[in-house]
C-alpha cells in the first residue's frame, strides 16, 4: 500500500480523467492521495475532489508562484478553510527563485503566513523550495524559534543543508520522480542519508513522471517506480518501503484517516 503525498488531481490533464487516474492508482497499488491546493480561488475544485473520495485528501495553500496574486499576509483564510475534515495540511508554500513568477519579499510574506497558520492548527506544513536553500532554511529556522510546526519538503531537489535543517527541525522530505532521472546523482546521494523514518514519496502529477514514464503526464499510480528507486537506494525491500512511507504519511498527516485507504484498497 503506497500513498501518494503530493499530486494536483485538479489540473486540467488529470481532471478530465479523474475516474480513470484513480482507478489506475488502485490497480498500482496507491491506497490513498493527498491533492494539493495551490489557490484559494480554485480551492473549491481541489476540496470537491477529496470530498467526491475516501481515499483523496486535500491541502489548501497558495503557490509561492501565485504569491503576486493571491499571497497570503496573515493565515486567516488558511485556518479558516481547514475547518473541513479533508483539509489535512497547509501548502503548498515556499520560495521558487527559479521561475521567480512572484517577488522574493511577496513569496516570503505569503510562506511566513502558511508558517502561522501551520503553528495554530497543528497541520502539516507542506514546502516547495526550488533554487533558494539558504533563504528557505533561514525562514524555516526564524519561524521554528517562534514556536513548533510539523511539515514537509516536498519534491526534494535542495542541498545536503536544506535536507539536514529539515530533519532537526523534526520535519519530513518527499521524493518526486526526479529521483528516477539520470543526472539526479547529488539527489540520490542525499536520500542515501535520509532516514528511512523521515521519507515520503510523491508524484507531483501531472509533472515530472518518473523513468521509465518520463515524457508523459505523470499521474498517481506511477509513485511505484519512484518507490522502487528510493527502496533500492535506502537498501529496503519495496514492501519495507511502502510500509514505512505510509507510517510516515498516516504519523505527520495525523487528520487523515488510514482506515479510509485501507478501505479503499480492499473494495
Ligand atoms: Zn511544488
Ligand atoms: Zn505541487
Amino acid at each position: 500500500m503506497l500513498i501518494d503525498s503530493h499530486c494536483h488531481l485538479d489540473f486540467p490533464e488529470l481532471a478530465t480523467d479523474e475516474s480513470g487516474v484513480l482507478a489506475r492508482a488502485k490497480t498500482a497499488g496507491v491506497a490513498g492521495m493527498l491533492t494539493i491546493g495551490t489557490r484559494l480561488d480554485q480551492f473549491d475544485k481541489v476540496r470537491a475532489i477529496a470530498e467526491r473520495h475516501g481515499n483523496v485528501w486535500c491541502s489548501v495553500g497558495v503557490h509561492p508562484h501565485e504569491a503576486k496574486e493571491e499571497g497570503q499576509s496573515t493565515p486567516d483564510r488558511l485556518i479558516e478553510a481547514t475547518r473541513h475534515p479533508k483539509v489535512i495540511g497547509i501548502g503548498e508554500t515556499g520560495l521558487d527563485f527559479y521561475y521567480e513568477h512572484s517577488p522574493r519579499a511577496e513569496q516570503a510574506e505569503s510562506f511566513r503566513a502558511h508558517i502561522a497558520a501551520s503553528r495554530q492548527t497543528g497541520l502539516p506544513l507542506i514546502v516547495h523550495t526550488r533554487d533558494a536553500d539558504q533563504e528557505t532554511g533561514d525562514i524555516l529556522e526564524d519561524e521554528y524559534g517562534k514556536g513548533a510546526f510539523p511539515g514537509l519538503i516536498h519534491c526534494f531537489s535542495s542541498g545536503p543543508e536544506v535536507a539536514r535543517q529539515a530533519l532537526a527541525l523534526g520535519m519530513y522530505i518527499s521524493i518526486s520522480g526526479i529521483v528516477t532521472f539520470k543526472a539526479a546523482e547529488s539527489l540520490r546521494t542525499i536520500v542515501r542519508d535520509i532516514p528511512l523514518d523521515r521519507l515520503l514519496v510523491e508524484t507531483d502529477a501531472p509533472y515530472l513522471a518518473p523513468v521509465p514514464k518520463r515524457g508523459k503526464t505523470n499521474e498517481p499510480a506511477f509513485v511505484a517506480h519512484t518507490a522502487a528507486k528510493v527502496a533500492e537506494l535506502k537498501g529496503v525491500t519495496v514492501a519495507e518501503l511502502e510500509a514505512a512511507t505510509t507510517e510516515n504519511f498516516f504519523k505527520l498527516f495525523s487528520k487523515a484517516q488510514r482506515a479510509q485507504a485501507e478501505r479503499a484498497a480492499c473494495a
